[in-house]
């Protein structure tokens, strides 16, 4: 590994080929998986994410996992969560908060935050400013977006089908603005 290469989980970092897939990863098929937040090492042909990363470092270009916690259109309020995703009480909690702006969402418009996220929704945003302390967010490239949603009848996750998202509870059928690897960060 060359250099020091900071991931989300979800991320793509190598091959069963070359590595092992070693603690804050795990392994689809041949390839390697981030399932923390932090920067890849490899030790003895293992692979290796280390949470070394801390929410002060947090800065404009930022990759973060959030949370929809509540929404004010046409704005989120978004808590920044770092940690595992293996299941949602190990996911590290923390006080600080972002804000996304329903333009900020994808391209073309969105009128309404909750056209495109409901509350609950974990999403990978990128910080895009900081003023006055507040983070900005925004989640309009490709990989950013909701990495796990919630039905909004029964809050159940919902599972990517051909036809689009839908509840694997319920069958309730909604859209979002999904991040393109939302499959491979599903945690059921
Ligand atoms: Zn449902």
């Amino acid at each position: 590994m060359d250099g020091k290469k900071f991931v989300v989980p979800g991320d793509f970092i190598g091959t069963e080929e070359e590595y092992l897939p070693g603690e804050g990863t795990r392994s689809e098929g041949d390839k390697v998986y981030a399932t923390l937040c932090g920067e890849v090492a490899d030790k003895a042909r293992t692979l290796l994410v280390m949470q070394k990363r801390k929410l002060a470092s947090l800065g404009i270009g930022t990759t973060i996992i959030g949370s929809i916690e509540n929404i004010v259109e046409p704005i989120a309020l978004v808590r920044v969560k770092f940690g595992s995703l293996a299941g949602d009480e190990r996911l590290g909690d923390n006080p600080d908060y972002a804000v996304l702006h329903a333009s900020m969402i994808k391209r073309g418009y969105v009128k309404n935050v909750r056209d495109e996220y409901k509350v609950g929704d974990l999403i990978r945003a990128k910080i895009v400013d900081i003023r006055n302390g507040e983070m900005r967010l925004s989640t309009d490239a490709e990989d950013m977006g909701t990495i796990k949603a919630f039905c909004a009848k029964c809050r159940h996750p919902m599972a990517l089908l051909e036809t689009g998202l839908e509840c694997e509870s319920c069958g309730a059928k909604d859209n979002r603005k999904i991040a393109k690897d939302y499959r491979k960060v599903t945690l059921d």
